[in-house]
């Protein structure tokens, strides 16, 4: 099914995000029980990532995951796709594969410029929109993402809200967050995106704090601003894992009542491949 039409269906869409296993060779059943645990929580969909560093297009371990949550767990899945280092070659491939295994839905995404990357290179693709456009021609229910506190190379909010409208227009038919830790800073990229026109559905990120190094990394990966509650929690119970992660998983269930309460059109849960985090957040939602 498209994710376009839940959108419409339902007021508030709840996902999940989820990454393929990493061991090359066979993963050991407690990674299709993880997957397993997730789905049967029923998601409105899951999304799959796919390589960090935009290392290429998708990959056939995100396509091969994506296709077992629909046909062994029955849930909508999302395969994510990046094209920074792709050929348009390579997208056809990533396309026609996706459709043999019935995969409709696409997040598609510039990716992270790779080290040693050279930017004078010639090259495909330069932006997610031009993804986005070949995607959507390719039939292709297709999503874009969005950064409520600028993308980290993006300091101006303005900038930030016209390239959203520019994958709007390239035929993004909803789009998915970047985590955020403030509510504050998703109620007002809301309001500014409602504004300059963006009528397709924001699904906000939501990613509790599961140690202090991991917040440390994402703050400096992609810019998002650590509210002071947030600080003192970490302060309190960033010595010990169970308690830090009791804290976050509270803290993330305030921030999505306060974005229902807003009417967020729904809810993306960075589950980092944790079942008890996904049943945690979604108790009351699905
Ligand atoms: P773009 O929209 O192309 O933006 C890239 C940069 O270019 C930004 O700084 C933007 O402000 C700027 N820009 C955009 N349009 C223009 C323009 N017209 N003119 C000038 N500048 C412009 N990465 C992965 O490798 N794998 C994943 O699975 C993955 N999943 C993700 C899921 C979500 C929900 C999100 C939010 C991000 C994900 N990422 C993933 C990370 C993403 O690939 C990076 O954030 C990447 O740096 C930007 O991707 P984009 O699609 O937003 O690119």
């Amino acid at each position: 099914m498209r994710i376009s039409e839940i959108y419409k269906r339902k007021k508030t869409v709840v996902s999940f995000e989820v990454f393929p296993p990493k061991k090359t060779d066979a993963p050991d059943q407690s990674v299709y029980e993880t997957f397993e645990r997730i789905c049967a929580l029923s998601p409105d969909f899951v999304s799959v990532t796919c390589g960090a560093g935009g290392t290429g297009a998708g990959g056939n371990k995100t396509i091969e995951l994506s296709a077992l949550i629909k046909s062994k767990y029955g849930v909508e899945p999302m395969a994510h796709l990046t094209c920074i280092a792709a050929k348009k070659s390579d997208i056809k491939s990533a396309a026609n594969e996706m459709k043999a295994r019935g995969i409709e839905n696409v997040l598609a995404l510039r990716g992270d410029i790779p080290d040693g990357f050279d930017k004078d290179a010639p090259r495909d693709y330069t932006y997610a929109k031009e993804l986005i456009a070949d995607i959507n021609r390719e039939g292709f229910c297709t999503a874009g993402a969005a950064y409520p506190e600028g993308h980290i190379d993006c300091i101006d909010d303005e900038e930030n809200i016209e390239y959203l409208k520019q994958k709007q227009d390239a035929g993004a038919a909803f789009f998915t967050t970047q985590l955020c830790f403030s509510n504050e800073h998703f109620y007002r990229f809301l309001d500014l995106a409602a504004k300059r026109g963006i009528k397709s559905p924001i699904s906000a990120g939501i990613m509790p704090m599961m140690g202090r190094s991991q917040i440390e990394r994402m703050i400096f990966m992609c810019g998002a601003s650590l509210p002071s509650k947030m600080i003192k929690l970490l302060n309190k119970y960033g010595e010990n894992a169970d308690d830090l992660l009791k804290a976050g998983l509270e803290y993330s269930k305030e921030q999505i009542d306060g974005l229902l309460s807003y009417g967020a059109s729904g809810i993306h849960i960075y589950t980092m491949n944790r079942p008890q985090v996904a049943e945690f957040l979604a108790e009351g939602l699905l």
